[in-house]
């Protein structure tokens, strides 16, 4: 047990408790033990935390890109630095294996790192002008006030990859973390903290979702929202977001396909499958949730796919030798065990896992599970798994998987596994999605605007991209002689 962290909330460079003094526990999702205590915040905090920013945002905003930029650089080689630490907090709060964590804070580094990189250059543009006696430009002009939602899947990345072009823009930040992984973003703001970060430029409050959210979307101080969760959360704050014209953001849910043609590389696909379905075991918006295999090839990739399945070890992710850590919580073994049992009475064949957890630990474990002869009809290839099953299907004709894999609401990823540059082509133009990885399973990287299509969002995270987010454009119309 770490020890209790009643003053978790950062307001105006100060650390806080609540005056209620009420908290919320957190647990290691892997023992069900508490790892320590966090403060519960609601309105009043959260109005403290944008008055602060609020108050802040004139000497950030009018400070040059430059002098941004060194404290959000000072603050990326704090976080590298210090990687190995915070990626066992962050497998303690969140559950997933050591190495997958500390690579999830290097990244998270990374992003503060772009946009230490991008706060420099915030062009603007010179319009040649169509009338003689005109001139006429566009200046960048931050937002203002941003209110950041996080969620706990990437508990790490997903404040860096808001935070750092929100602050490189010249916004300033309130914070609210998932309450089931506060920690790592405590650890960022004491980053931000130790990197001389100016009073009230970052704020987070922890504590009641419904209370936060509410004072976020109705203090017109708040002027962008930006978002990362469920595709239903993301329509509320949308819909709230209406009333002041706020901006949205929206990283929503996936469910993405991997599509494997017949001249597929069979040893790297059956490894990128592998991958892309099992990383975070399963949580994360981008993985596969359904498997469209070519019926030519579809014996033997299932076969190669099931001795790799059957390698990975479960455990708990401090264990150096774990692939596979316990899912967040229990409404999440539930969903996997609902989507396994729903594809089961519908005929689907288990080809490997499926048995309830039999190891020594107590945690929100589940077994990595293979399904086939999958149909339409069954949910998990509808809705969003977050969890180890991955169901595969045959098909025969280009077209019509392509139909399948856009038959769908969600819009964020799609992944086609060939060696073959015209279908390449063909196929990663056709598909409905807002990032196709092509025999590549790992796009979210710094310098590219990862963000989906539908109803997965409606923003771009990453690239030179992710600070249109956060940037208006003035236009200035000037009349001379
Ligand atoms: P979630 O339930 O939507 O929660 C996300 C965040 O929103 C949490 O901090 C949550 O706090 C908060 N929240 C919930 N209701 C709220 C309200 N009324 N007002 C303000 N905040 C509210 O999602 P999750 O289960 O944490 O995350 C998994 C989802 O995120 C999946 O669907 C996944 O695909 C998606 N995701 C998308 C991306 C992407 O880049 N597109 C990346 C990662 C994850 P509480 O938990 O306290 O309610």
């Amino acid at each position: 047990m770490i020890s209790t962290l009643t003053k978790s909330i950062f307001i105006n460079g100060e650390w806080r408790e609540v005056d209620t003094n009420q908290t919320d526990t957190i647990y290691n999702p892997a023992t069900l033990e508490p790892i320590t205590e966090v403060a519960h915040g609601g309105a009043q905090e959260t109005k403290e935390a944008i008055e602060a920013a609020a108050n802040a945002f004139p000497m950030w905003s009018e400070m040059t890109g430059r002098k941004r930029s060194r404290v959000l650089y000072k603050a990326s080689e704090l976080m590298r630095k210090d990687a190995e630490r915070l990626g066992e907090i962050l497998t303690m709060e969140q559950g997933k294996p050591l190495k997958e964590a500390i690579g999830e804070v290097k990244g998270a580094a990374g992003f503060l790192l772009w946009y230490a990189e991008e706060a420099s250059r915030g062009y603007g543009e010179w319009i040649p002008s169509s009338i003689k006696s005109k001139r006429m430009l566009v200046i960048p002009k931050p937002v203002g006030v941003v209110g950041a939602i996080t969620p706990w899947n990437f508990p790490s990345s997903m404040i860096t990859r808001k935070l750092g072009p929100a602050l490189a823009a010249g916004c300033t930040v309130v914070l609210k973390p998932s309450p089931e992984t506060p920690l790592s973003a405590i650890e960022i703001m004491k980053i931000f903290e130790k990197a001389g970060m100016p009073a009230g430029v970052v704020n987070l409050v922890t504590g009641d979702a419904e209370a936060i959210g509410k004072e976020m979307l109705g203090n017109k101080e708040v002027k962008a929202i930006t978002f990362t969760g469920s595709t239903a959360v993301g329509k509320y704050l949308m819909r709230e977001s209406a009333d002041h014209v706020k901006k949205v953001a929206l990283e929503l849910g996936g469910h993405a396909p991997i599509i494997a043609f017949e001249d597929a590389d069979l040893e790297k696909a059956t490894t990128l499958a592998l991958g892309s379905k099992f990383r975070n075991n399963g949580q994360t918006c981008i993985c596969a949730n359904r498997l469209y295999v070519h019926e030519s090839i579809a014996d033997e990739f299932t076969t190669l796919l099931k001795e790799k399945v059957e390698k990975l070890k479960v455990g708990s992710g401090l264990e150096k030798d774990t692939d596979l850590g316990p899912l967040i919580n229990e409404q999440a073994t539930n969903k996997v065990q609902s989507h396994l049992d729903d594809a089961l009475s519908k005929g689907a064949n288990i080809v490997c896992g499926g048995q309830k957890w039999d190891g020594d630990l107590q945690g929100h474990f589940y077994p990595p599970t293979i399904i086939s002869n999958v149909t339409d009809d069954m949910v998990v290839m509808n809705q969003e798994t977050f969890g180890p099953l991955f169901p595969i299907q045959t098909f025969t004709d280009e077209d019509a998987v392509i139909k399948k894999a856009n038959d769908t609401d969600y819009g964020l990823a799609a992944y086609i596994f060939t060696e073959n540059t015209s279908r390449t082509l063909r196929v990663a133009e056709k598909l409905d999605y807002g990032i196709v990885g092509v025999n590549d399973v790992f796009p979210a990287v710094p310098e590219a605007p990862f963000g989906g299509i539908k109803q997965s969002g409606n923003g771009k995270e990453g690239g030179h991209h992710g600070m249109d987010e956060f940037l208006e454009k003035k236009f200035v119309s000037i009349g001379i002689e």
